[in-house]
Formats: structure tokens, sequence, C-alpha cells
């Protein structure tokens, strides 16, 4: 992983506007351009093409032509070209994590671990492919059997704004391994670092096999799962949008991969040492601005150690740092944009209403220069566990905190949620750990270090979470489909009907 960042937001130069990416070129928008925003100056960065009916008509034309010849390639072939992928993304990685540091408003330092998640992901699926199971072949009465993997076809895929980078990384990757081709939609708030290296990826991989449709939602996204030549629906976001792509896929007989929100339980036994617990709580809920589905937002504290802890928590809270997304020193930035920042503050109100505590932060706060941003200070809020605030995905850097003080109870308050995605338990104790873990609902659960993704390790929801797993070589079956094949030797001889 690369430590630091040699380039500086005035090395940046934007193509006058980026339209779609189709066929391996930047073309003309239809329907014309939108600005895209440095989400926490405000400043127009570039225009971005607004994607609509014939952009997504003409990105997913290419992707068909192009998918016979890639379904069609060795899997030796594909994987030698997913490592060159890598390759180019690491060489090319300072310059997309600034410019995603400037569409997004997040911290530029926690850029160094999304793009090591991200080439990983290329990486991965390279070498994932060569050992993927394709099939079994064995001899039958009179005959042979044989069951083999095919890809699915052209796949759309749409990417909120987030983490653009390691979501262009979970989508692409499986779905190029297994010999699909793509048409993308990313975030209309965020997709400057995303068609930036679809740019590159144009020079590497045969024309068409990966396109890229900007644009909104509800116009360049919804035309795109709409689209009657589409063979599978991928999709990150918010429940509302995933129920509906979900019901499209349903209607449509599509394969679907849903990974929706999140509101997950970080559990603290009363054996932790407080400092370390306080830490692993602290960067838990404040990455990425808090602007995560997997992040531990529901602190659920035992009893014994609630007050120290608390105390400690807020403390810890007062010295985050918050300031300019290009300060490697900065760890807490903007919002993406006023309507989640707005949302955000609401939420603190809502909580306020219901009888919930703010105990530090809930404030928006200025930072010189970049007032156009929304910067929310590092908020703890005292919370029952039915209460909206411990319920509901919040989006922004923002935990509760509940007390419990029994094994049962904390379990039931922990899976008393919709969302199912992540857990955190922290305790010296791994028995307590493991046997909570087991009867935690939820697809991931990271002991005593919340957020350690490992490399092949299935990442997905139960519940309103989600449906499928991405990350893992699970996601090379979401991507494929098998055929089996039984071959007998000779024609049944006459009169072997009757
Ligand atoms: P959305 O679900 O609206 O956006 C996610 C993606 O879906 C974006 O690319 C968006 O496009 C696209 N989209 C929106 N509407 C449609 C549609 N009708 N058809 C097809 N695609 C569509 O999330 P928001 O950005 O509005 O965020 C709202 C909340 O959702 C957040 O506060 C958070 O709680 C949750 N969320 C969860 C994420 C996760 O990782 N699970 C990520 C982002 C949000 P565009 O943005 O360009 O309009």
């Amino acid at each position: 992983m690369k430590a630091t960042s040699q380039i500086s937001p005035s090395n940046i130069k934007f193509d006058e506007k980026y339209g779609p990416l189709v066929n391996g070129e930047i073309v003309e928008a239809h329907n014309g351009y939108i600005d895209a925003i440095n989400a926490a100056t405000g400043e127009v960065l570039t225009k971005i093409g607004r994607g609509g009916e014939v952009d997504v008509d003409r990105a997913v034309k290419a992707a068909r032509g192009a998918y016979l010849n890639w379904a069609n390639t060795s899997i030796e072939e594909r994987s030698a070209l997913l490592n060159k992928v890598a390759d180019v993304l690491d060489e090319n990685q300072e310059r997309l994590k600034m410019i995603e540091c400037l569409d997004t408003g997040r911290a530029l330092h926690e850029f160094d671990a999304d793009y090591h998640l991200a080439i990983y992901q290329f990486r991965y699926f390279a070498g994932a492919i060569l050992t993927h199971y394709e099939g079994e072949s064995r001899p039958v009465e009179n005959g042979y059997l044989m069951t083999k993997k095919e890809p699915l076809g052209v796949c759309a895929q749409i990417i909120p704004w987030n983490v653009p980078m390691i979501m262009t990384a979970f989508k692409l990757a499986p779905a190029l391994a297994a010999g699909n081709t793509i048409v993308m939609k990313p975030a209309e708030d965020a997709c400057l670092s995303v068609i930036e290296f679809g740019k590159l990826l144009a020079e590497i991989l045969p024309k068409g096999v990966v396109n890229m449709v900007p644009g909104y939602g509800t116009e360049a996204g919804q035309a795109l799962i709409d689209h009657p030549d589409i063979d599978k629906l991928a999709f990150t976001g918010s429940v509302n949008v995933g129920r509906m792509v979900g019901k499209t896929a349903g209607e449509r007989i599509l394969p679907v991969t849903l990974e929706l929100g999140g509101k997950s339980p970080h559990i603290i036994f009363p054996d932790v040492d407080i400092d370390s617990a306080v830490e692993n709580a602290t960067f838990g809920y404040t990455l990425f601005n808090g602007q995560s589905c997997i992040l531990g937002t529901r602190l659920i504290v035992h009893d014994d150690i609630y007050d120290e802890f608390v105390e400690k928590l807020i403390e810890r809270a007062k010295q985050v740092k918050i300031g300019p997304p290009t300060e490697r020193s900065t760890r807490v930035a903007s919002i993406i944009n006023e309507k989640q920042g707005k949302r955000v503050l609401n939420y603190f109100e809502i909580a306020k209403e219901e009888g919930a505590k703010i105990l530090y932060g809930g404030n928006r706060v200025t930072v010189p220069g970049h007032e156009h941003g929304y910067f929310i200070e590092p908020t703890i809020i005292e919370a029952e566990a039915h209460m909206r605030i411990a319920q509901e995905e919040i989006f922004g850097p923002a935990a509760t905190v509940t007390r419990w003080s029994d094994v049962d109870e904390v379990i039931h308050m922990a899976n008393d949620v919709e969302y199912g995605l992540a857990a955190g338990i922290m305790t010296e104790d791994l028995e307590n750990a493991l046997v909570v873990a087991n009867k935690i609902e939820a697809g991931s659960v990271w002991i005593n270090s919340y957020f350690n993704f490992q490399s092949g390790a299935p990442f997905g929801g139960f519940k309103n979470s989600g449906v499928g797993r991405e990350y893992s070589k699970e996601a090379l079956d979401a991507y494929s489909q098998s055929k089996t094949i039984v071959a007998a030797y000779k024609l049944p001889p006459p009169g072997t009907f009757l």
C-alpha cells in the first residue's frame, strides 16, 4: 500500500466534460451535461454526461456486441488482463485518489485503504478465475456427463457515491473474470475517478467490454435497469431503490445482487482495555465520514464499564480532526452533498424528539475555504435500542450508545434491527466472542478489529441488507450459470420406447 500522495489538487487537470464511455471511447451525451461539484468547496470541477435512454441503449449494444468474443477468451487471458488492470490502477492511484477526494469530500488519507482493496479485488479475481470450479465430467451409463460454467451476458451495475473505486472493483472484477460484459452507472455525485479509470480500462480491455453511463439515478439508472437486453442486475445503494431493482429482476426473471443498507451493532464486553476499545469504536463509526453501510454505529456497552467508556468516547470524539479533505491529517471531512448533510442533521432532531440524548456533537462546523461543505462533528447519542436513531441508517459520523448487562439481552438487541450487514464484538474472552458471533444475524462479524476486511472473505447482507455475496469466490457464481450436457454414445435402438 502506498503511504503518501505526491499529488496536490492543483496538479489535477480534468477533461472539459465526461460523456458516456461506449465501445472504448468517451462519446457525447445525448441529453447534455451536468456540473460535477467539489463536495467540500462547491467549485465546479468539470461536467458529466446526463445519461438517458439513448446513451444506455448505445452502451448496452456495445456490451452485447463485445460479449461473445469476451466470453470465449480463455481464463488465462482474462486473468492476465485483470492483473494488468490491477497494475494500471496501482500506477495511477495517486491521481485517482485525489480526484475522488475532490469529488466526494472524503478525507484523502482514507483512499489508501480504498485503493488497496480495489487493486487487490482485480488481483484476487485474476487468480480466483484460474482455480474456479469450472465443472465436472463423469461417465454415466452408455455415455458421459459434463457440467460447465458459462457467463450470464451483459450485466447492468449501479454503484453509489460513498466509496466509488471500491464499488467499481467489487462489481467489475468478478463479472469480467467470469466472462461477462458490462454497463456501469456510477453515482452522479461521485463518478469522476470511475470514468477516468474507465478510460484506462479502454486501453487494456477489448472495445465494448466495459461501458459506463453517468447521470442521474432516475434517468440513466432507471433506463439501465429497464433496458430489455440486460442479463443481470447488480446494485449497491439504499433499500428503497434496491427493492425496486429487485422487483424489476423478479418481473424479468433476471439474476440480481443487492448490497443495501446497514446499522451494525458493535458490542463491548466489560473485560476490554477501555482506551483500545474506544479507539476501535471511534474508527468504526467515523470512517468515511460515517457514510458507509458497514459502520459500527450502534455501540452496545456493558453496564460495568458504560460510564467510563462513554466519557472516554466523548473525549476521543473531541480529538478527531475535522478539516479540509485534501489535508492528510484530516479524519472527518465533508458529507457528499447538501441533501445528505441536511438528512444527517435532521436525524439528530429526530433523536431529540424521541427522547435520545446528544452527549457530544450534533452540529455542522465551518471549515475555512470550504463553507459549501457539510462537515459534521463526530456525534455520540445516548439512545434506547428501539429508537429510530438506533434503528435507521444515518450515514454521518454518529453513533448511538446503549447499555447491556445480560448476554441473551445483548444478542437480542444486536439482532433487533431490519439490517444484517456487519457487526463488531470487543472482548478478551474468545469463547464469549464466538458464542455471540454465531448468534448475530450479520454477513460479517469482526472480533476486536472493526472493518477487518480480508481478501476473499464473502461480503454481503442478511435480512434487508441485501441478496448475494461480493468480494469472494461466491461472486463468480453470481456472474455465471451452470450447464449440464449429457452425451449418450449411441441412439437408443428402435423399439426401446414402446
Ligand atoms: P440511492 O440508492 O438513491 O443511490 C444509489 C445508486 O442508485 C446511485 O448510483 C443512484 O444514482 C442510483 N439510483 C437512484 N435512483 C435510481 C433509480 N430509480 N433507478 C436506478 N438507479 C437509481 O442512494 P442515495 O444516494 O439517495 O442515498 C440515500 C441513502 O441510501 C443514504 O443516506 C444511505 O442510507 C443509503 N446508501 C447506502 C449505500 C450502501 O453502500 N449500501 C450507498 C449509498 C447510499 P444517482 O446517485 O446518480 O442519482
